[in-house]
């Protein structure tokens, strides 16, 4: 037991020694700590509680606390309470016994008194610390301090200046300023100064003091101000008869009381009825002398450190006191700061507000471009839904028309069988002769441009054969009858041909045969002479037995020409030279029959000039009527004597005068002389003689022709019946359409129409029927075929008849020999015209001839006038 208390003992021993060795330490530490601190000591002047000492010491302390832990001291000498020598006393008294023992690093005083009193004792109370000072003005210091050193300061600038600027903006009717201030020496000083600096402005204002009245009667005499004036309140703590105030509680009273606004010099007026203004701030006072104390602390030497007067002041207003007297917001400047606005969302959370905006705009663009869209894509789905309901309809219809289209296209397949049909028959009847099934014109074309005649070593021959008078055989035994007839030719001549033939019916009763390879000369001839022998035998046509003689024109390749438009013009031009020969014959062509063209051009040349160098004169061939063997009419026939040509035959220049259009002024020309000399013949009293001019187509075509001949007659006082107008027959059929009319106008006046040289065209007497045709010509070729030998077999007679049966007056022409003329009589020919009875004559030997006829009859058959 001994043993465990002795033990016991011993750690309780150890224990408390070692409590005490950590206290030892501690203490040591704390002692080391407290050695590196330094004191700062801070006299207000005034006492603890009044605004202005209060905002000056926590500007102080505010500076010093964030600089290290310095220990801060604040004493108050309450001069505002006890403004005495005993206070002062005291206060020595009280500080000499407080820091005996404490070293002050640095002393800061605010305001006047307790800097004074600091100078004065620092040495015996505050370890002669070097002093800061601040709430002192720039009059006062000079005084204070008299040349002491080791010490600096904040100088409290007392400028009003802006104030009563701002003042004046918002009242520009402002005339006076009461000033507020006390009687104390600082009260004074501060109330000369502002009044001073108000003077100096000069902006002739009324400054009215405000020192000098009793409490009571200050608040009585601010209700009384006019709206031009305003209160700016200094330093007041006392009325003018020293009983102490509370300067907040005065500046609310006044504040309360005044109908003006109460401007401020400092800033602990807000709050407490200062409207505002640029207010002298006592902590921003406290926060420079701060920082001056911590340059001090630092180690600088404040004598090197010039009294400053920084920017302590506050451009404030009071939104309630605005409101109070109506002042607009807008007026106070934007760098005025705004207490005691109410709340405003906005203006407290203005970026969060503006920004909420932007994205709240930017959302419902957002949305409006979303909208957009959708109302977009709604179209395009309606007009997608619409073009596809279109599809669909288009679709359904296409393949309706499908089917439709098929049903066409088998139609077309049909069509297209028989078009091909349709051509292939026509390509045949296109190079076919329908009545002898022969190869026509076409096809002897087409096979030419096959270049049968160039293609080819050996000669080619081309024979041009045409059937004697088939025109007349065809106009007299009917068409019927020509065409069976036709198609016996055909045969016979197909039979005909041989192995290197090739035959086309070219046109009517005209044929070419082709000879290709022709190895021997003259082969062209023999084979022409084969055909005229292969047509000695008879043919049997309709019960009757006749034969027909075909007249050849021959030429050959390459002699005559390459290509067959050349050799089928040669050809034609000996065919009609085989007529000429009198028929059923072949010619071969010859270079002179050429001749003729080259003629031909020379009467073109000389023809155009004839009419008006008056080479052309009339000559006129009687017509004699059998009957009563008178002559009663003339047939009017040109003569052209060329100074160039000599003489040239009408045969030869009328076709060209037709050709070149000469023959429409030739033929008005002898139109009207024949009837001028007809008239004149008239006049003689040779009263029935007609008068026959010869009429070509071309002048028939004329729009004017017959108000030509209308205009004639009634220019030479002739009845119409006394012209007649000898048109061709060629001429006839080649405008029966268009001449018909005009003709049959013609005939109604009276004028008179004879069908030339009938039997040398193509016309049958049947479409004569339907012509108003008054006289029949019938060609010379016919007479000429009256012979002694062949009397009864001519076709004269025949034609004779046909025309007297249908009325019309037969007269025959180129009557030249006695048996002919008897043979006219007999058939009973009304008129002859021909040599027997006279040549064309000139018309001084018509007047001559037709004298003698007066007085004696000449023209007894077989007299000749011209003998
Ligand atoms: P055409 O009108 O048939 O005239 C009759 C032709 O036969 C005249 O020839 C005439 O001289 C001739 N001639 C008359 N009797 C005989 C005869 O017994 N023997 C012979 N060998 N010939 C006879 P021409 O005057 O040479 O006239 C030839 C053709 O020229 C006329 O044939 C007529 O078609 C045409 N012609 C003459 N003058 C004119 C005219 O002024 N105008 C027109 N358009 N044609 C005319
Ligand atoms: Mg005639
Ligand atoms: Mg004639």
């Amino acid at each position: 037991m001994t043993d465990v208390r002795c033990k016991q003992k011993q750690i309780a021993v150890i224990i408390i020694t070692l409590i005490l060795l950590c206290s030892c330490l501690s203490n040591y530490v704390y002692a080391e700590g407290i050695s590196d601190q330094k004191n700062v000591l801070v006299i207000n002047s005034y006492h603890q509680g009044l605004t202005w000492s209060k905002d000056e010491t926590d500007g102080i302390i505010d500076v010093l606390k964030k600089h290290n832990n310095n220990i801060s001291i604040i004493e108050y000498m309450d001069w505002k309470n006890y403004p005495t020598d005993e206070n002062k006393l005291h206060l020595f008294e009280y500080y000499k016994y407080k820091y005996q023992n404490k070293r002050i690093d640095v002393l800061i005083v605010t305001d006047d008194t307790a800097l004074e009193f600091a100078l004065e004792n620092r040495k015996s109370l505050f370890s002669n610390a070097p002093i800061v000072f601040c709430g002192v003005n720039q009059d006062g210091i000079a005084n204070i301090t008299r040349g002491q050193v080791n010490l600096t300061g904040v100088l409290e600038e007392v400028d009003p200046t802006n104030t009563i600027k701002m003042a004046l903006q918002i009242n520009p009717s402002l005339k006076s300023v009461y000033v507020l201030f006390d009687n104390s020496e600082s009260g004074v000083s501060t109330g000369e100064l502002v009044i001073d600096k108000i003077k100096a402005m000069d902006m002739k204002l009324n400054i009215i003091p405000l020192n000098n009245l009793p409490y009571d009667e200050l608040i009585k005499n601010v209700r009384g101000y006019n709206d031009d004036s305003i209160i700016l309140v200094t330093t007041y703590y006392s009325d003018v008869n020293g009983k102490i105030v509370n300067f907040e509680n005065v500046s609310r009273e006044v504040s309360k009381n005044s109908n003006v606004p109460v401007y401020h010099l400092y800033d602990f007026g807000l709050n407490n009825g200062a409207v505002g203004g640029t207010m002298m701030s006592g902590k921003l006072q406290g926060m420079s002398a701060g920082n001056l104390a911590v340059r001090l602390l630092d180690g600088e030497n404040p004598d090197n450190i010039p009294f400053t007067s920084p920017k302590t002041t506050r451009s404030v207003f009071d939104f309630q006191q605005l409101k109070r007297f109506n002042i607009p917001l807008s007026m106070i400047p934007k760098d005025y700061e705004i207490i005691n606005k109410p709340f405003s969302f906005f203006e407290t959370y203005k970026t969060l507000v503006l920004s909420v905006l932007a994205v709240f705009i930017l959302l419902i663009t957002f949305v409006y471009i979303l909208l957009i869209h959708i109302r977009q894509i709604k179209k395009m789905d309606k007009n997608l839904f619409d073009s596809h309901e279109e599809l669909t309809q288009i679709y359904e219809e296409l393949e309706a028309s499908d089917e439709e289209i098929r049903q066409q296209y088998d139609e077309v397949l049909t069509i297209n069988e028989r078009i091909r049909t349709s051509e292939e028959k026509l390509t045949y009847l296109a190079f076919h002769d329908t009545l002898t099934g022969l190869p026509n014109k076409l096809s002897l074309f087409e096979n030419s441009n096959k270049n049968i005649f160039i293609l080819t070593e050996n000669k080619v021959a081309l024979l041009f054969l045409d059937i004697d008078n088939f025109k007349y055989i065809n106009d007299t035994l009917g068409h019927d009858f020509g065409d069976q007839l036709m198609i016996k030719v055909s045969e016979r001549l197909a039979s005909l041909l041989k192995e290197n033939c090739s035959i086309y019916r070219l046109s009517g009763d005209e044929f070419i045969i082709i000879i290709k390879d022709i190895k021997e000369e003259g082969a062209g001839e023999v084979f022409a002479s084969h055909i005229i022998d292969g047509f000695k035998e008879e043919f049997h046509v309709i019960n009757s037995v006749l034969h027909v003689s075909l007249s050849i024109g021959i030429t050959v390749c390459p002699e005559h020409g390459n290509d067959l438009e050349e050799l089928l013009k040669y050809a034609d031009i000996a065919m009609y030279r085989a007529k000429d020969a009198g028929r059923n014959r072949y010619v071969v062509y010859e270079q002179l029959m050429n001749e003729v063209l080259i003629e031909r051009m020379n009467i073109e040349k000389y023809l155009h000039t004839a009419l008006e160098k008056n080479e052309f004169e009339i000559y006129y061939q009687p017509q004699l009527d059998l009957e009563s063997n008178k002559i009663t009419g003339l047939e009017a026939l040109m003569r052209w004597k060329s100074p160039e040509l000599g003489f040239v035959s009408p045969l030869k220049f009328i076709k060209v005068a037709e050709d070149t259009h000469l023959i429409i002024p030739l033929g008005a020309w002898i139109l009207r002389n024949s009837c001028a000399f007809l008239k004149k013949l008239h006049l003689k009293g040779y009263t029935c003689l007609t008068v026959s001019v010869n009429v070509s187509i071309l002048q028939l075509l004329q729009i004017d022709f017959n108000d030509m001949v209308v205009d004639i007659l009634e220019f030479f006082g002739l009845e119409p019946n006394y012209l007649e107008l000898e048109i061709t027959e060629s001429i006839l059929m080649e405008s029966f359409e268009t001449i018909g009319i005009k003709l049959e106008s013609l005939r109604e006046m009276g004028v008179r129409i004879a069908l030339d040289d009938f039997g040398t065209g193509y016309s049958s007497l049947n479409y004569l029927k339907q012509l108003p045709i008054s006289t029949l010509k019938i060609d010379k070729s016919f007479i000429d075929e009256i012979t002694c030998e062949n009397i009864s077999e001519t076709l004269t007679g025949q034609i004779i008849m046909l025309g007297k049966s249908m009325g019309m007056c037969i007269i025959a022409e180129g009557v030249e020999r006695q048996e002919q003329l008897e043979y006219l009589i007999n058939q009973e020919c009304h008129k002859i015209q021909g040599y027997i009875c006279s040549k064309p004559i000139p018309e001084g030997e018509i007047e001559k001839l037709l004298e003698i006829s007066l007085v004696k009859n000449l023209f007894s058959l077989g007299g000749n006038v011209n003998e």
